[in-house]
């Protein structure tokens, strides 16, 4: 990694995906970058994800906005990563697997059925499956499964592989990426953005400062009174499970109503996730493990077989519309790259295109206005303090 320096264009707090991708695009356009990462780059939820693509599994229709820029994300994501592996050499771990969207017993087989036709409506790929149709395709599914959805566009990454390659990319097209470099507080002169301080006292200048600090991008402190947005956290508990025996279980993405199990496709299996409301507590339970692990092997039995490699717990970053902050706040200088709750993974390429544009002074994309962050400001630019 490159050494530090006291003055840059842009620096950007939290070195996550989100953060990386965004470091990356933006020095691709020629900008001097900094990524500020308290901690090591690529520890925080990014870490954690499981990596699923789910624009079509996770849509819901009363979040259509959401809903277009997810599938503009997923759109992107084959030349992404292409472009990434290209730029460092390393696959990104991206695999074309699809979902497969199961009910366990009739009640989850009728709500699949609504399902099935909300997507319909809104021109989304979903495939109603007969359980043979079903078993056809991921033999290990359970003989009493009673219906499937087949989401061929919801694919997968590993998000652990995606921060490697996004860290390597960034650094080879000259973002400086600072490890253990926290910062205190976003500092300003008058009514725009002029450096961070960072935990030890030292002072960055700059013109810009992205905030991609993931669910801690809502802390006090960080941001001038008066610029500061909702994010909070929301815990989720994962397993990372492994078949001695190697690949050959499941070929892509299998959910039920509450969980689900995404393949690597090397013999590693990742099970989550549960959704809690707990502040900033990573504890892991055996409670949740049980759920988790319960609901999965209903629909996948052989997922007992499998050993248990690692159980931990993210904390996702939450809003309270469940949408991302994508660019310019109240504070001039100052852009928003946070609050992606449950699909910052998949909103990645999207995510990093607009704020590289937005650094960049471009117009705003039409797709970036309903994430302005200013949706939840308090106060205009000339109160801040
Ligand atoms: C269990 C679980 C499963 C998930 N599964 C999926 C999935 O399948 N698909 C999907 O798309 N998404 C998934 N997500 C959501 C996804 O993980 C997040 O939306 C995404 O990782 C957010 O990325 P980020 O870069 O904003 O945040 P993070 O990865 O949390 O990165 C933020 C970084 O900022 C740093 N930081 C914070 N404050 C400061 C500071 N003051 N100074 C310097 N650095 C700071 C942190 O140390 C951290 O490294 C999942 C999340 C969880 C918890």
């Amino acid at each position: 990694m490159n050494s530090p320096h006291q003055h840059c264009e842009v620096a950007v707090i939290g070195g996550g995906a989100i953060g990386l991708a965004v470091a990356w695009r933006a020095a691709q356009r020629g900008m001097s970058v900094v990524v500020l990462e308290r901690d090591e780059v690529g520890m925080g939820a990014s870490h954690v994800a499981a990596g699923m693509l789910a624009a079509v599994g996770e849509a819901d229709p009363g979040e259509r906005g959401l809903l277009e820029l997810a599938l503009e994300s997923a759109a992107r994501w084959p030349s992404f990563a292409e472009e990434l592996a290209e730029a460092c050499g390393i696959d990104p771990g991206y695999r074309r697997c699809g979902t497969l969207r199961v009910a366990r017993d009739r009640d989850e087989a009728e709500a699949l059925e609504h399902e099935a036709d909300r997507r319909r409506e809104l021109g989304l790929a979903v495939r109603r499956l007969r359980p043979s149709e079903a078993r056809a395709r991921e033999p290990a599914l359970a003989p009493t499964i009673r219906q499937a959805l087949e989401l061929p566009d919801d694919h997968a990454v590993d998000p652990r592989l995606l921060c490697a390659t996004l860290a390597r990319a960034a650094d080879a097209a000259g973002a400086q990426l600072r490890e253990r470099a926290g910062v205190a507080r976003v500092l300003a002169r008058g009514e725009r953005v002029s450096g961070v301080e960072l935990a030890d006292g030292s002072l960055l200048d700059c013109e810009k400062v992205v905030v991609a600090a993931g669910c801690w991008s809502g802390v006090d402190g960080l941001v001038p009174v008066g610029a500061e947005l909702p994010v909070r956290p929301v815990k989720g508990q994962i397993l990372r499970l492994r078949d001695p025996l190697g690949p050959g279980l499941l070929r892509g993405v299998v959910r039920v109503d509450h969980a689900y199990l995404v393949a690597r496709g090397d013999g590693r299996y990742v099970l989550g996730a549960t959704v809690e409301d707990r502040g900033f507590d990573t504890t892991v339970t055996a409670g949740g493990a049980w759920e988790l692990i319960r609901d999965v092997a209903e629909a996948v039995p052989g997922v007992l077989e499998l050993e248990l490699e690692e159980m931990t717990a993210g904390l996702r970053p939450g809003t309270p519309d469940n949408a991302p902050f994508v660019g310019a706040g109240v504070l001039e200088g100052l852009v928003w790259a946070t609050g992606h709750y449950r699909n910052g993974i998949l909103l990645c390429p999207v995510t990093a295109e607009l704020v590289a544009a937005e650094l960049a002074g471009e117009a705003g994309a039409g797709i970036a206005a309903a994430f302005s962050p200013t949706r939840f400001a308090t106060v205009g630019a000339g109160a801040l303090t």
